[in-house]
């Protein structure tokens, strides 16, 4: 455990979660703006701040549950919900983590099948190529997967030029490609 997860005595899930990604779940007082902001909360089965709470309970029942849920794979990583916490909490960050150990344990939600295909085809394709633009390709994928074109063509237009810059800003911010081609390669092993 890292000194962070000990001083805070966070253990379980929560515990890994500040250990790998320093998000700390109990910073989470439940306002629900990140739920109120993600484009994608009416397709998962527990909405942000609910898998954030149910980390918080440290509830191994609960864990498992975040581990098995679909939330985790819909989540498209737009960082809107980083964005509107105001305890600035990473949960793209957190989600991502989550979606690593959910394929380690082999508990990844049946529902995800496409997804996680097209997750590991779509890492492997810029590992070989480095064609940045085709990481667009990925959000419009889950976009189809879900059947949600419809929903998004209602949706706000800040929505649709998010889906167009979400990447190179998460690229800016995550010190880059290699930040990709990394879990590419991680994620190869599974
Ligand atoms: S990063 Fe994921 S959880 Fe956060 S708003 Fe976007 S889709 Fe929702
Ligand atoms: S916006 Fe932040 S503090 Fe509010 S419920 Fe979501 S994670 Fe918790």
């Amino acid at each position: 455990m890292s000194s962070d997860a000990h001083h805070s005595g966070i253990s379980g899930l929560g515990g890994e979660v500040l250990e790998h990604t320093e998000v700390k779940v109990s910073h989470c007082y439940q306002c629900g703006k990140c739920s109120a902001g993600c484009p994608l909360s009416e397709e998962m089965d527990y909405p942000p701040s609910v898998i954030m709470r149910m980390l918080q309970t440290g509830n191994p029942a609960l864990e498992d549950k975040v581990l098995r849920s679909f939330s985790i794979w819909v989540c498209l990583t737009c960082e809107m919900c980083f964005a509107r916490c105001p305890m600035s909490i990473d949960i793209p960050k957190m989600m991502d983590f989550l979606r690593e150990k959910s394929l380690k344990e082999k508990k990844a939600n049946p529902r995800a099948k496409e997804i996680i295909a097209f997750h590991k085809s779509f890492l492997d394709s810029i590992n070989y190529t480095g064609r940045l633009y085709e990481i667009g390709l990925f959000v419009d994928y889950k976009t189809r997967t879900l059947k949600i074109m419809d929903d998004l063509a209602l949706a706000p237009k800040m929505l649709r030029r998010g889906k167009l810059n979400i990447i190179p800003e998460l690229i800016k911010d995550r010190s880059g490609i290699a930040e990709i081609f990394r879990k590419a390669n991680k994620k190869n092993k599974y």
